[in-house]
This record gives structure tokens, C-alpha cells and sequence, in this order.
């Protein structure tokens, strides 16, 4: 790429910055205005010039609040524990009671499937933010191993694509624009012949990461994807050998379908404005931040595993681990900014009542 100039150099040095900044992912005293604490974050007010009563600040708090390792590492593992099953019951049914039968069970194998294969997912957020492990080269490469490895990305190149979500979040440079879209009906099909994936596809593309990559980044980008199709291929290939297609069917539906439609669904409902139109074009038009914090029932901590069923205060400080969400809950419920999350306060079912008129 050395006849491109500038612009190589740009993207590159922009993808690495943005691999940095995680680490320092909270709103700091603005030197400019006079030590008053500023907003880093669309959307959030600076954590760091709240107190409560008792005089503590969170970042004081945090620093005395490590990531609970233990916790995190049991539930991907539970997560891994109940795709296999999954997995397990659509090949036993094929086997028991032939490809016939295991084709009419696949649709809900494969929503059982992909609801927990989503659920993993979500954790490649710790890992972009450094959540996985208190080394960040142990980080990148456990990531890499147990959570990028089902969809075949690399831990860097996702992390500098999430952080823009971040910084823009709400602005017409957000990275991650399935809010843009009412979860409806048509958006359930759209998702479900591929529409969607073609737009965030394109939207990636658009962010830049994609289009100047470094070399190293080239062949990161690329290994993560052999990675990824080694992966699906090593679970397919026996399945199918041993004449349990339909299986590898379920298995391709969970992961190609299912998937996909949850992770946008639960973004919609995350972040989509109860104001928003659906005939406006969120890519040229603010949307403005949104940020809901979800109940804790059994289906929200499923669903929104990982924090992200208190996304709130995920955005209003991304380094914290969610292991630690209860102690930032509470800090901040003992602010003056707990009327703001009381009124983010809503539920999944709820919100997509609202979302789903379009
Ligand atoms: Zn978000
Ligand atoms: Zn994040």
C-alpha cells in the first residue's frame, strides 16, 4: 500500500489510537474549561465529578474493584454449555429419528442455538475493552480463541470499529447503526434474507477501518476469518459425515439467521429513540444518544448477558468490567444523577412494544 500516501498512514495510526484508548475510557477534567469535568461521551454526564453523600467518587471506587475473573469465565462457559446442547439434541434427533424430522426441528433448535451463540458473542465487548484478562496481549489472544473465533474477526480490528460507537454514539458516525431501523416485522425478514448484513457491511466499509489497513492488519483481519471457518467447518464436517445434515442445518440457521436478527433486535431496543421516524436516513440525520437500562429478570439476563442489559451504564463508562455493575449501579444511584437512570429504566418486552410501531 506504500503508493497511497497519507491516507494509509492516517487510517492505520487512527486504528491503533483507537486500539489504546479504551484504557483511559472515562470522562476526565477538560484542561480548556478550566478543570471543569466535561462530557467525554455522548449521552453520559462526567462520572468523574460526581460524589455521593459520603464524599467517594467512582473512580476512587473502581480502582479498589478488579474484574470478577471467576465470574466472567463461568458464564461463557455456561453460555458454551448450552450451545452444545443445543447442538447435541439436533444431532440426536437426527440420528434417532432421521433428517426428516430433524428438518422440522430445526427452526427451534436453531433459535435455541443462535440465542446462545449471540450470548457469547456479546463477550468480544469485555474483550474490547480489555475485560477478559488483566494482560491485554492475554486478552487479545483469549478473545481471539474463545469468543472472535465464532464470527471469524479479529479483536483489534472489532475494537476500534465498537469505540467509534462510542464516540459517535447517536451522531450520524456511529459504527454500529442497527438502531437506525425499527425492529418490525419487515426488519425481522429483511435480517432474515441477508438485507441487513449487507448494510452493516457497508456501514463498516464506510467507518474507513477497512479500507487502508496496515499490512499486519491485513493478515490479522485475515487469520481471524480462517480461524473462523476452520471453527464452523471442524463443528459441520462430522455432523455431516455422520449423515446428521439437518443438523448442519439448524446449525447454519442458528448462526446465518438467528444470530444475527438478535444482535441487531437487542441494539434497537438498546439505543433506538421512541421518536425516531422510519423514513428518516439515521446516517445523515443525529439520531441523539439513547441509553436504557433493562429489568433482571432470568430472559433480560440471558439476552442482555454481559452488561449489556444495563447498557446505560456501559456507555457512561466503557472500561468498567460488567462484573462490577453493581457497585457502579449503586454508586451512582446515590448521585445526583440517579432520576436519569430511574427514567432509562424499562424492560425488553416494554421497549420493543413501543419500537415495533415503526
Ligand atoms: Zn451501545
Ligand atoms: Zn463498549
Amino acid at each position: 500500500m506504500s503508493g497511497s500516501g497519507g491516507s494509509v498512514d492516517a487510517i492505520a495510526v487512527e486504528t491503533d489510537s483507537l486500539n489504546a484508548r479504551p484504557t483511559d475510557a472515562i470522562a476526565t477534567p477538560d484542561s480548556a474549561s478550566n478543570g471543569t469535568p466535561r462530557t467525554l461521551f455522548p449521552g453520559s454526564p462526567a462520572l468523574d465529578g460526581l460524589r455521593t453523600a459520603d464524599g467517594s467518587s467512582w473512580p476512587e471506587l473502581r480502582r479498589r474493584l478488579p474484574a470478577r475473573w471467576g465470574r466472567l469465565w463461568l458464564d461463557i462457559g455456561l453460555r458454551y454449555l448450552m450451545l452444545a446442547l443445543g447442538l447435541a439434541l439436533a444431532c440426536a434427533v437426527a440420528a434417532r429419528f432421521g433428517n426428516g424430522f430433524g428438518l422440522v426441528a430445526a427452526p427451534f433448535v436453531a433459535v435455541w442455538m443462535g440465542f446462545w451463540f449471540a450470548s457469547i458473542v456479546l463477550f468480544i465487548h469485555e474483550a474490547a475493552h480489555y475485560n477478559l484478562h488483566p494482560d491485554k496481549d492475554k486478552n487479545d489472544r483469549l478473545a481471539g480463541n474463545v469468543i472472535c473465533v465464532l464470527i471469524g474477526n479479529d479483536i483489534k480490528h472489532y475494537r476500534a470499529h465498537h469505540w467509534k460507537h462510542h464516540l459517535y454514539l447517536g451522531d450520524t458516525a456511529d459504527t454500529e447503526i442497527s438502531y437506525h431501523w425499527a425492529p418490525t416485522l419487515r426488519f425481522a425478514i429483511e435480517t432474515m434474507v441477508g438485507v441487513h448484513a449487507w448494510r452493516v457491511f457497508r456501514a463498516h466499509r464506510n467507518a474507513g477501518l477497512d479500507a487502508f489497513p496496515k499490512a499486519s492488519a491485513r493478515s490479522r483481519n485475515t487469520l481471524a476469518l480462517a480461524r473462523g471457518i476452520v471453527f464452523h467447518g471442524a463443528i459441520l464436517l462430522p455432523i455431516v459425515l455422520a449423515g446428521w445434515w439437518s443438523a448442519a442445518v439448524a446449525w447454519a440457521l442458528a448462526v446465518l439467521v438467528v444470530f444475527p436478527y438478535l444482535s441487531a433486535l437487542r441494539q434497537q431496543l438498546e439505543h433506538r429513540s421512541p421518536d425516531a421516524a422510519s423514513d428518516v436516513d439515521y446516517t445523515k440525520v443525529p439520531h441523539g444518544a439513547v441509553n436504557r437500562m433493562f429489568g433482571g429478570d432470568p430472559f433480560a439476563r440471558a439476552f442482555g448477558c454481559a452488561g449489556f442489559r444495563r447498557h446505560l451504564l456501559h456507555h457512561w463508562d466503557p472500561s468498567t468490567s460488567y462484573t462490577r455493575f453493581d457497585e457502579l449501579e449503586g454508586f451512582l444511584m446515590q448521585t445526583e444523577v440517579a432520576p436519569l437512570i430511574d427514567g432509562a429504566r424499562t424492560t425488553y418486552f416494554a421497549a420493543w412494544r413501543v419500537l415495533a410501531r415503526g
